[in-house]
Parts: structure tokens; C-alpha cells; sequence
């Protein structure tokens, strides 16, 4: 069997209780929820991805998935495993998936299928429906034996422009599902042949860790305890290591905002995905910049710094960046709104759609013009706080985990039905 992800001590401190939820999203939204949950008594759900920390999947399915259970759905979270081989070549298939080029060899091919078949091989057949996150495991419904499940293939990527050989190795195995799910329309190959495509948005949970209120006087604790100096300015990026977060951009931009705020600083958080090799390679890069300065701060889950802590970092920045150059929605964006915090962010991917009306133009396309506005935002306490409050708003109407999981549940009813 693929290895469980034990939900239940992964998000120790988040409510599991939908009724919980009615204060911020309503009344008829958390009803609607009960009610599709009851619908689907009986059926067996079992969501697959490649890891279990790190990254926007991790933090979807550990929200989701106690709260599915606490409703009653027979839902599960397994997990596909492979060696460092094997993360190599899904993550140069991610980055293929956003554009990125690719010298898709014989080798290489072989790689990922011997080890999604093997991991086929290991799935448990006893569920209704399966849901595969990203293309880690998107071979697994081939090589899955028949039996009468649905399957869903959930990407969270922007693969609008793939790469047209690696998206031609995955297409055929992707267009055996029975439903795929892209964040955006946009993001939708156009020569996707799916029987079944549907467009839903990730979602942030409000009452996790990483989310829930906290009181001023922890967060001023959380970063003075960190170093950083509580009289200055701080400019915030927490993100993967990932040339497409950008985190050497941002430290670019700090520079340039600093030639006309010297007071400022900068802290950089990114976790460390175990099926991301790249990140230890650009941490690297990182420390040597950090090393160099001051006033940039560089911290990692493996020195620390959990869910209760960047939600801590996130409420003490004045300025959160998420300098994304592709992104597939950017979880983070929304983490930030939902406390209130103004964003300068990359044009890029779901991010836009984000953003509250009439704040579109802190989306960037560059280094210059993230500092320019970041330099704005810094001399303008108003447009921060009605920012911040513009944010909030948008994230409690579209972008709550109940909104996620109302559309996800949803479409196992309908794929049920075909
Ligand atoms: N995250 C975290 N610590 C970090 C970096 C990221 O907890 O140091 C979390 C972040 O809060 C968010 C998720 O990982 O919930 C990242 O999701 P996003 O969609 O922004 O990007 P992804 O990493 O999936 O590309």
C-alpha cells in the first residue's frame, strides 16, 4: 500500500469542525458543504501526492482532509514515494510544465514511469474515487489496475505553455482521467483532450495554524526573538527556493529600496520540500547573499520555523513580496491579504486573480518596478491599511478552504455519476 499521511498530527492545532467556518464564509455556504458531505456517505476518497510538507498540495490536503473526515467522507491522503532520481525528473517535468525547457531523454522517461508503475502497483483498491496531484503521480491511473474508480487529476500548475515535448510524453496519460482540474481556465494546455476539465481555485484555511488570529505581542515576540529589529521596516517573501519565486529578485529589489530606505530589512522564509532538490541548491545561493548583509534574514522550516511562525512573520511585515515569475495560484498571496498585509507580487499565474479591484498595479513585471512599489507602499500608511483591508475581503469571498472544498466535492458527486 502507499504510505498514509497521518492528518490528525499534521495540522495538531486546526479546528476540524465545518460549523466553525460559518462565522467567516456564512451560513448557506457551510451548509451546502454538510450537505454534499452527506451525500457522499459510503464513498472512499483517496487524494495522492508526493509529499507531505512543503509547498501549496501539502498545505491543501492537511487543511482539507481532517475537515472531510470530521463531516463523515472516507477520505484519504497517501503518498507516492520515489528516490532523489526520481525528484530530479518531476521537478524538471513542473518547470517543463511552466515553459521551462527540457532534454527529455530515453532515460529519463523510463525514470518516472518504472517508478509511478511501481507505485501503482502499491495502490490500495479499495476507493471510489482517487485524486492525483500534479505529475509526480500522473501515470498512476495507467498503470493502475481496472476496477471501477473515478480518477481526477488535479494540476497546480500555470501549464498554459508547456513544454511541447515533456507535455506530449504526460498529455496521453493525463487524458485518461476521468476529470481534470486546472486553478484557471488559462491554464488549460490547448490541446488538452479531457473528457471532463474544470477550473477551481485553491484555497487558504482560516483557521489553521499557519492563518488563525494571533495576537500582536506573539508576532512582535516571533521576529524579535528572530533578530530582526521591530523599530524597522520589513519586507517579507516566504516562499520555496525556486528560481520561479524568485528570491534572488527580491533580494535585487531590497537593494534598490534600500538605496532610498536604508532602515529597511528583509526577511526569507522557504521551506524545504522534500521532493524539491533544487531548493538546497539555491538556499545556498541565498545564505552566501544574506552573508553579505545585515539586515537580510534567512530562515528555513529545518531551523524552526513552522506554520505558527510565518503565519507570526506574516502579520509583523509591513510588506509582503511574492515575486513570483510563473506561479501556479501562490497560496502565499493569499495568505498575506487574509491577514490584512499589502502585496507587491509577480504578474504572474493565479496571482492576479487575487488581488482586490483597484490594487492590480502592486502586480509586477520587474525587479525596478517591485522595489518603486514597494517604495510606495512604505511612504503611504493609508493605501497599506486599505490595501491590506481590500485583501481580506476578497480572500474571505473567493478564497476559503469551504469554497475549495464545496467545488472539490462537487465534482466527485458528478464523476460518481458518469
Ligand atoms: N510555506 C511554508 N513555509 C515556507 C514556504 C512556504 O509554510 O517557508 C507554505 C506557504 O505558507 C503556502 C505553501 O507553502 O501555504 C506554498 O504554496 P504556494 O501555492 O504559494 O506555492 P508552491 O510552493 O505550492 O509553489
Amino acid at each position: 500500500m502507499l504510505p498514509q499521511v497521518a492528518v490528525g498530527r499534521h495540522c495538531c492545532a486546526q479546528s476540524t469542525n465545518p460549523d466553525n467556518y460559518r462565522p467567516l464564509v456564512g451560513d448557506a455556504l457551510v451548509d451546502e458543504l454538510k450537505q454534499l458531505a452527506r451525500s457522499l456517505a459510503g464513498v472512499r476518497i483517496c487524494q495522492i501526492n508526493a509529499t507531505a510538507a512543503g509547498g501549496g498540495v501539502a498545505e491543501l490536503l492537511g487543511a482539507e482532509i481532517p475537515i472531510l473526515q470530521a463531516m463523515g467522507v472516507n477520505a484519504d491522503w497517501r503518498l507516492i514515494h520515489g528516490d532523489a532520481a526520481f525528484f530530479e525528473v518531476t521537478k524538471a517535468f513542473h518547470n517543463a510544465l511552466q515553459g521551462a525547457d527540457s532534454d527529455l531523454t530515453e532515460t529519463i522517461k523510463q525514470t518516472y514511469l518504472d517508478r509511478d508503475r511501481a507505485c501503482a502497483e502499491m495502490i490500495e483498491g479499495a476507493y471510489d474515487v482517487y485524486i492525483v496531484h500534479d505529475p509526480q503521480p500522473a501515470a498512476l491511473k495507467h498503470f493502475a489496475k481496472a476496477n471501477r474508480a473515478r480518477w481526477i487529476w488535479r494540476c497546480h500548475i500555470d501549464s498554459s505553455e508547456p513544454n511541447p515535448q515533456v507535455w506530449s510524453f504526460l498529455k496521453p496519460f493525463i487524458e485518461e482521467y476521468d476529470a481534470v482540474v486546472f486553478t484557471m481556465k488559462e491554464f488549460c494546455p490547448p490541446d488538452l483532450n479531457a473528457a471532463h476539465a474544470v477550473f477551481i481555485p485553491p484555497a487558504i484555511d482560516p483557521l489553521s495554524t499557519k492563518n488563525m488570529e494571533l495576537p500582536e505581542e506573539v508576532c512582535k515576540r516571533a521576529l524579535a526573538n528572530s533578530g530582526i529589529d521591530l523599530n524597522r521596516p520589513i519586507l517579507l517573501q516566504v516562499s520555496r527556493f525556486d528560481p520561479w519565486k524568485d528570491p534572488l529578485g527580491v533580494v535585487k529589489a531590497y537593494r534598490l529600496v534600500k538605496e532610498r530606505r536604508p532602515e529597511v530589512q528583509l526577511a526569507l522564509v522557504g521551506a524545504m520540500a522534500g521532493d524539491d532538490p533544487e531548493g538546497w541548491r539555491m538556499l545556498e545561493t541565498i545564505n552566501a547573499e544574506s552573508a553579505k548583509d545585515n539586515d537580510i534574514y534567512v530562515f528555513t522550516n529545518l531551523t524552526g520555523v513552522g506554520n505558527m511562525e510565518v503565519n507570526a512573520f506574516q502579520r509583523g511585515a509591513d510588506i509582503v513580496i511574492q515575486k513570483s515569475l510563473r506561479e501556479g495560484f501562490g497560496l502565499l498571496v493569499s495568505e498575506a491579504l487574509w491577514k490584512g498585509k499589502p502585496v507587491v507580487a509577480g504578474r504572474a499565474g493565479g496571482i492576479p486573480m487575487q488581488f482586490p479591484e483597484a490594487y492590480e498595479d502592486y502586480l509586477v513585471s520587474g525587479v525596478e518596478e517591485c522595489a518603486r512599489k514597494v517604495l510606495e507602499l512604505l511612504g503611504d500608511s493609508e493605501e497599506r491599511k486599505a490595501f491590506g483591508e481590500a485583501g481580506q475581503e476578497k480572500v474571505r469571498k473567493e478564497f476559503l478552504l469551504p469554497w475549495l472544498m464545496r467545488d472539490e466535492l462537487k465534482l466527485v458527486k458528478e464523476v460518481l455519476s458518469f
